[in-house]
Order: C-alpha cells, then sequence, then structure tokens
C-alpha cells in the first residue's frame, strides 16, 4: 500500500481558525478571527456566516465549522461538550 503524502497539504490549503467556546463569556458571540465581523447563535439570518458542517458525539453537538460571509474564512467551534466533573 502506498500512502498519498499530498492529502494533509490538501487540507492545509484554506486557513481555519478555531474557536473555543468555554474560553467566551456571554452568550457564546463572537468576532471572526480575521474581519471581526459579530458571529452570534442568536443570528438566524444567514448573514454573516453560514454553517458548513456539524460533528455530533453522543448525541451532543461536539464541532460546529461556519463559514464567515464576509472574507469566507472557516471558523471551527469546540468545546460545546462541558468536561465532566469528578
Ligand atoms: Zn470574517
Amino acid at each position: 500500500m502506498v500512502f498519498n503524502m499530498m492529502k494533509k497539504a490538501d487540507v492545509k490549503k484554506s486557513v481555519m481558525y478555531t474557536i473555543d467556546l468555554t474560553k467566551i463569556d456571554g452568550d457564546g458571540a463572537f468576532t471572526c478571527p480575521k474581519c471581526g465581523t459579530l458571529i452570534s447563535p442568536d443570528d438566524e439570518t444567514d448573514e454573516n456566516y453560514q454553517i458548513v458542517e456539524t460533528k455530533v458525539k453522543d448525541d451532543e453537538l461536539a464541532e460546529l465549522i461556519l463559514m464567515c460571509n464576509k472574507c469566507r474564512s472557516t471558523i471551527k467551534l469546540v468545546g460545546f461538550l462541558s468536561q465532566p466533573i469528578e
């Protein structure tokens, strides 16, 4: 079997920003790391961003990938799952 070394390079081509929701105060709104557009979970107009992909783990939202409609940056949201406290 020959491993395709090009695969990783393809993924790296587009910049993806990661936002950790556990480090955001308030209602989960944040600004685009590139252009500063406010991205709010309460915004249902699709004007500022659109949802590209959602990843669910154990019936809970684990990851959300958005695209900023202004600068076309891809933004990955993590931190939906609360860490178990023991
Ligand atoms: Zn942006």
